[in-house]
């Protein structure tokens, strides 16, 4: 990227964890900040995080080369360690968690990131273009039943308390329970253990971690109040006891509202299908957005496919990604700088 930038005449600059910046030289003062991730999973695709970084280089060279006065306003990033892909990683956004600590940020006014959906909805709605609303929220809880272990050849059915029997009862109905609240609702049981573990004994304790997302913060606790409050009822029928503990809340994340109407009329204007969905995976956006005005548009992911090295988009549809990023940079510039713009152009 610094090399890139270096033979388009543009300055690039890296701070202390990693992050990649580059403007235009004798760039100042408060600026929107475009860009993405370029770090990837093992065996990941190459557009995931890149495309928008690719992107964002295209809108900066572009708007430089042409004298455009809306290229002092911008900064464009490759953010360090979103995918958190590592072992011992503590979850990602790394880099975008970093910068909001850090002076830096202080010179961000707005930030904007464009990126492949990762999922199969706006292939299957026909969308070539997104404006995304936010992020899900992802809740995280531990549920336990405690019963009793047993003899499992010598304890008669009626006399057991068998907390494995009473958990995945409850499991077996997880997602029929997330679909009767909203069908925006996803979650997912990864981790489920019985104990001791042995053929011959009636588990007498049983846990799982599940993870519920959701773009409502409201749907994310009436599903687990529903999930808890089954899990209490088939433990009672077994005669065993439930215990909960929630492991994690990150909340929903609603995009700068402003913003997101200016990505739809630059998505209107540019004639094409495109609607607005919720992200259900995590973006550097979604730490920027708690410190700045944030927003993010889509292009579709072929088969919903992504994290994989089959991921891909046609084409015509990244390249049309990526002129509706310089359409959008250049309104929201004119409509967040206008006095300062209009005296660059003087
Ligand atoms: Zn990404």
């Amino acid at each position: 990227m610094a090399e890139h930038l270096g033979s388009r005449g543009l300055e690039s600059w890296s701070d202390e964890v990693g992050n990649l910046f580059g403007h235009v030289p004798g760039a100042h003062g408060r600026r929107l900040l475009v860009g993405s991730h370029t770090d990837t999973v093992p065996a990941g695709g190459r557009l995931d995080g890149a495309y928008g970084v690719m992107a964002a280089m295209e809108v900066l060279t572009t708007l430089h080369e042409h004298g455009h006065p809306a290229a002092r306003f911008l900064e464009i990033v490759s953010f360090w360690d979103e995918e958190g892909a590592q072992p011992m990683s503590s979850g990602g956004m790394v880099g975008s968690t970093a910068l909001c600590g850090s002076p830096y940020l202080a010179a961000i006014d707005s930030y904007l990131e464009l990126h492949i959906e990762q999922g199969p909805r706006m292939e299957q709605a026909g969308y070539e273009l997104s404006v995304v609303n936010g992020i899900v929220g992802v809740d995280r809880h531990l549920i336990r039943v405690v019963g009793e272990p047993n003899h499992a050849g010598t304890t008669p059915f009626p006399l057991r308390r068998d907390a494995g029997r009473a958990l995945v009862r409850t499991a077996a109905v997880f997602q029929d329970l997330l679909r009767s609240v909203r069908d925006t609702v996803v979650g997912n049981i990864g981790a489920l253990s019985l104990e001791p573990g042995a053929p011959n004994v009636v588990p007498g304790a049983a846990q799982m971690v599940l993870e519920i997302r959701a773009p409502h913060e409201w749907s994310l606790s009436r599903c687990a109040d529903l999930v808890i409050d089954c899990a209490t009822g088939f433990a009672r029928e077994e005669g065993c006891t439930v215990e909960h503990r929630m492991l994690s809340h990150k909340p929903v994340v609603d995009f700068d509202e402003g913003m997101r109407a200016l990505l739809e009329k630059v998505t209107v204007d540019a004639g094409r299908p495109a609607g607005s969905l919720y992200s259900y995976a995590g973006h550097d956006a979604g730490v920027m957005s708690a410190h700045v005005p944030t927003a993010m548009l889509f292009v579709p992911s072929s088969r919903g496919v992504s994290h994989s090295p089959r991921e891909s988009t046609p084409e015509p549809l990244l390249v049309q990604g990526a002129q509706v990023l310089l359409e959008a940079v250049v309104a929201h510039v004119e409509s967040r700088f206008e006095g300062d713009a209009a005296g660059s152009m003087a």
